[in-house]
């Protein structure tokens, strides 16, 4: 057993704080990795605080640090392993990447291509994978109309992955407020969702939604921003459910679907495409002290555009 440096959540409502956590033996099919960076995502707070059911405490959160035979494990039919909170292969519950090491099975590791920084690597780990998998399923690419929803950390690498594939990319936001980092970023076009005007304006235009929003929305609304045909897919889970009136979906043949991050081997095309497209993520890298802090920050949706936690700072 090897006994690392970690943060751990210990209840719902108390702050995170340093612990030390074991990893399993290097078995003959695992690799030891040296975690450097790991990003905070939306997701943990939401395990970290048991919004999303009841959590097993104590847990160590992140998953956006490491490295099925159809390439879609994440939808194995017998339950997937989470990074975090899930029962590992030796029955333990597994802990994630606010850590300096972990040991994974061999086929679960990626190549992080030169040219991408490891603390911009590590928010696509996860944000960059769930954005990349949906915009390539539903087609994003030249002569498409794609809108985001939400700039957040998945939002900001979304808009960045669909302008990298040639599609006309619109941030919906909840003000104007981000919108000339969205510009930067790659959006064309910017607009906010506080104004009744956008609703009425964009009505009809889109041929793909990714909703990342990590609360509810009023998907009626949205999905009529749809075109014929299109589809919005909810990677944001908010803990409530969300509701919609079928007609929204009947008389324009729309689709509403959902994605879960994605496969290994299209986590290794998402970090070879962004290589070769130079994206990174937009990163405010923060000591391990600061996570509580950083926690609150992103609650309030006061992040540009995701915090990634240096492990050094563990010790
Ligand atoms: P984040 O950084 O907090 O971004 C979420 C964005 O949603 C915010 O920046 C904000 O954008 C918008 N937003 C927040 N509250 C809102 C509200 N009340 N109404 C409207 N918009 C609001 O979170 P994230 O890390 O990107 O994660 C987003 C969601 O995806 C979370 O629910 C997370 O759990 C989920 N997730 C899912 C998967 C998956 O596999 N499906 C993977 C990772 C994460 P604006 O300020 O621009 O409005």
């Amino acid at each position: 057993m090897l006994t690392v440096n970690a943060y751990v959540a210990t209840a719902a409502t108390e702050p995170l704080a340093p612990t030390t956590v074991e990893r399993r033996e290097v078995g003959p099919h695992d690799v030891l990795i040296e975690i450097k960076y790991c990003g905070i995502c939306h997701s943990d707070i939401s395990h970290a605080r048991s919004e999303w059911g009841e959590q097993v405490y104590p847990i160590v959160p992140g998953h956006e640090c490491e490295s099925c035979l159809k390439g879609e494990e994440q939808y194995c039919l017998k339950g997937n392993t989470l990074t975090y909170g899930g029962i590992d292969k030796d029955g333990t519950i597994t802990q994630g990447g606010y850590s300096t090491h972990v040991v994974v099975t061999e086929d679960f590791v990626v190549r992080i291509p030169e040219g991408i920084d490891l603390d911009e690597a590590a928010p696509l780990l996860c944000a960059g994978i769930t954005t990349y998998s949906p915009l390539r399923h539903w087609g994003a690419g030249p002569g498409k109309q794609v809108a985001v929803i939400g700039l957040g950390g998945l939002g900001h690498l979304a808009v960045k992955l669909a302008h990298a594939m040639g599609a006309e990319v619109t941030v919906l936001s909840q003000s104007l407020k981000k919108m000339d980092d969205g510009l930067r970023l790659g959006a064309d076009h910017y607009h906010a969702t506080s104004d009744p005007a956008t609703f009425e304006q964009l009505v009809g235009t889109f041929d793909l939604i990714v909703n990342t929003v990590s609360a509810k929305l009023d998907l009626d609304a949205h999905l009529g921003l749809l075109a014929v045909n299109g589809a919005l897919v909810n990677v944001g889970a908010p803990a409530e459910p969300l509701s919609l009136n079928v007609f929204s979906l009947i008389m324009r043949g729309r689709s509403y679907a959902g994605s879960l991050i994605g496969g290994i081997r299209e986590t290794q095309e998402m970090l070879d495409f962004c290589a070769e497209h130079g994206i990174g993520s937009e990163i405010e890298v923060i000591p391990a002290d600061k996570i509580n802090e950083a926690y609150d920050r992103v609650l309030a949706s006061d992040v540009r555009y995701r915090f990634v936690i240096d492990t050094s700072t563990l010790a």
